[in-house]
């Protein structure tokens, strides 16, 4: 007898359910999903013991007839697809036919269902994969399914489960950001009696993201407004069409919100939450030369796309995709960042206080996501994401927004510490059970928001410098603080970049070569971008064992800081070459040459100066941070400046 035999179904499931089930949030997210595509408009998500003991997703969708309620625990039932054809253009968020009976094979579920067609519902109860009832019952329209006990009977599963606050905030992530994509339905979340998310319909995104977030956040972020960009199809097949249109909405933070891990960055892509490496690099390049390299944005877009474009079959959770055209996608989407950055010109603004986020909803502000949370596994430089401590309630908030850490009640203007949040710090404990403020109607006031743009440099009043380093100015909203240096490092930054580009770098020869002596591993690196060093105005040329001699210089240096450059620009090229395209070499070397030009701190300087500053700066492409990072206006609002003297 032949030694292979085929796994009987129950078997099956449990591996599969390995793929689809990795913790309570993916059961979340499945059920989500079938009730997303069966048309629901009201969606209920209770948990108990951080999904482990159970979770129940109740919805008011179409619902199953009796026959197609057995017939969706078989392995890939499914309604959503009818042959091969279909896979090619998947609109629906489900369509493997897996996760019921993946989930019924490793907990207790109990499915309560019933279709508009008829009268009586369904109960189905099955435990590890075996039915154990099926019966007539008297229900409302929709569905619901319980899921108790989970991998109650794959220990080896069960021990692999965070604590509770952890499962607990992945659900939370989840089922918040399910939320955000979908603006018109009402979603709810509860963990035992405490509320975690309670949101009605409403018209916009934008007011979604104030209902979810509070008025603080939604304060501090940038609208994409609704982009599109059309690609032209090359003319082949025949009933193919001749363009294909993208379209791009949703936010993302000024500069100066820096994250230390990609936790605040969520991508939809036709509704459905991904993880895409693709995407993810194009976030980042928006802001290149905006924030420093190890920092991330926050970010919820939603990309929009025929279906026909996104192949969503890559993998068992659906969470990660493959573009047809990927580098037009991640161009598009980079691009339209950028724009959006340049566009606003969000300045960071102090804030006085303490910058609590009022308004969040308790599940806004539990930063976990299983997406996330997977490609920072995989990411060998991410930060590690450590359990959080059990006695410290819940990390904080995703997007909290501090620019300062609390300053205590009166308001400071601080120099002594950088005006940029890294890492998300601790909240304050006990928040979690805390309900939910309810929010009522959109205040109209939220609505046109006093958007603080850099593009109020230009007609600023320089009044004077704080330690010969910091410009302050009076503008029509408020006071602002320029730091010189890296203002200027951005002005230069940009005419260095753009001379570059053009090929008209302006050069000054030097009355004496300066000789270089170089390691040998600089000279290897010498010679790999002697070429593009050339290009950006260092006229070199090697000048016997181991040393060159630098003949011309850009104009911008002086003689004094040549040196530094040319060894800062070779160690850019030894630490980032051989992972760094040409592209981000070329950034290097203009950001290089810009800080080394730059007007210094402690340095004084009269009012015309200032005043050149300011309207250079305000000429920049992005005046908000330097090519490191660093932020380069900040500004503290007349609001602002009202509410500190009482008179608001
Ligand atoms: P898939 O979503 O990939 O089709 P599932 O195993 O998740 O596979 O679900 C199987 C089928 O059960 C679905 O195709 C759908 O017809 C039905 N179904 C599941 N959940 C619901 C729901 N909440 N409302 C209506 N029908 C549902
Ligand atoms: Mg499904």
């Amino acid at each position: 007898m032949g030694r292979i035999r085929i796994l009987p179904d129950q078997v099956a499931n449990k591996i599969a359910a390995g793929e689809v089930v990795e913790r309570p949030a993916s059961v979340v997210k499945e059920l989500l999903e079938n009730s997303l595509d069966a048309g629901a408009t009201d969606l209920r998500v209770e948990v108990e013991s951080g999904g482990r003991r159970m979770i129940r997703v109740a919805d008011d969708g179409c619902g199953m007839l009796r026959d197609d309620a057995l017939l969706a625990f078989e392995r890939h039932a499914t309604s959503k697809l009818r042959d091969v054809k279909d896979l090619m253009s998947i609109a629906t968020l489900g369509f493997r036919g897996e996760a019921l009976p993946s989930i019924a094979s490793v907990s207790r579920l109990l499915l309560e269902t019933r279709s508009l067609e008829e009268t009586t519902g369904t109960r189905i109860e099955i435990a590890g994969g075996k039915m154990l009832r099926c019966e007539e019952a008297a229900l409302g329209r929709g569905t619901a399914v319980t899921v108790r006990d989970l991998f109650y009977n794959v220990p080896a599963r069960r021990k692999f489960l965070r604590t509770e606050q952890t499962e607990l905030a992945h659900i939370a992530s989840l089922v918040t950001h399910y939320s955000l994509a979908h603006p018109d339905k009402s979603v709810q979340l509860t963990s035992g009696p405490a509320e975690l998310l309670g949101v009605t319909p409403v018209a916009t995104l934008r007011e979604r993201v104030y209902q979810v977030f509070g008025s603080q956040v939604l304060e501090e972020l940038v609208e994409i407004g609704e982009r599109e960009k059309e690609m032209l199809l090359p003319t082949g097949e025949p009933d193919e069409p001749a363009s294909r249109v993208f379209r791009l909405t949703g936010f993302f933070s000024r500069p100066q919100v820096q994250k230390a891990n990609r936790n605040s960055i969520f991508i939809f892509v036709n509704g459905r939450l991904i993880r895409d490496r693709l995407l993810l690099h194009a976030l980042s390049s928006a802001y290149h030369n905006l924030m420093p390299p190890a920092a991330y944005p926050f970010a919820l877009v939603f990309l929009v796309c025929d279906p026909e474009e996104v192949d969503v079959n890559v993998h068992p959770s659906k969470t990660e995709v493959r573009f047809r055209h990927g580098s037009f996608v991640h161009d598009f989407v980079r691009d339209t960042i950028r724009e959006r950055l340049m566009e606003s010109r969000p300045a960071p603004s102090f804030s006085p206080g303490p910058r609590a986020t009022p308004g969040a909803q308790p599940a806004a502000r539990l930063p976990y996501s299983e997406f996330s949370q997977m490609i920072e596994n995989e990411a060998p430089a991410a930060v590690s994401l450590a359990e959080p401590e059990p006695q410290s309630a819940v990390p904080a908030a995703a997007p909290e927004f501090t620019l300062h850490p609390a300053a205590g009640p009166a308001p400071r203007l601080d120099f002594s510490a950088p005006p940029i949040e890294v890492a998300p710090g601790p909240a304050p404990s006990g928040k979690l059970l805390r309900r939910p403020d309810t929010h009522g109607e959109f205040p109209p006031e939220a609505v046109p928001l006093p958007e603080s743009s850099l593009t109020a440099l230009s007609e600023l009043r320089p009044l004077g410098q704080i330690h010969e380093s910091f410009i302050i100015a009076a503008g029509r909203d408020g006071l602002w603080i320029i730091d010189q240096h890296v203002a200027h490092e951005r002005i230069l930054f940009e005419q260095v970049m753009k001379q570059r580009a053009a090929g008209r770098v302006e050069t000054q020869r030097l009355l004496m070569p300066l000789i270089l002596t170089l390691t040998p591993e600089q000279q290897i690196d010498y010679a790999r971008i002697a070429d593009e060093l050339h290009a950006s105005g260092f006229e070199t040329e090697p000048f016997g064992h181991r040393t060159i001699a630098v003949k011309a210089a850009p104009a911008a240096v002086g003689p004094a800081e040549l040196e530094k450059i040319l060894f800062e620009i070779l160690e850019i090229a030894e630490g980032e070459l051989r992972h760094a395209s040409l592209d981000d070499l070329r950034r290097g070397i203009c950001a290089s040459i810009a800080c080394r030009a730059a007007i210094k701190i402690n340095t004084r300087l009269d009012a015309g100066k200032m005043e050149w500053l300011l309207r250079a700066l305000a000429a920049t492409d992005c005046p908000m941070s330097c090519p490191h990072g660093r932020p380069i206006a900040l500004h503290y609002p007349t609001r602002e400046i009202l509410k500190a003297f009482h008179r608001v």
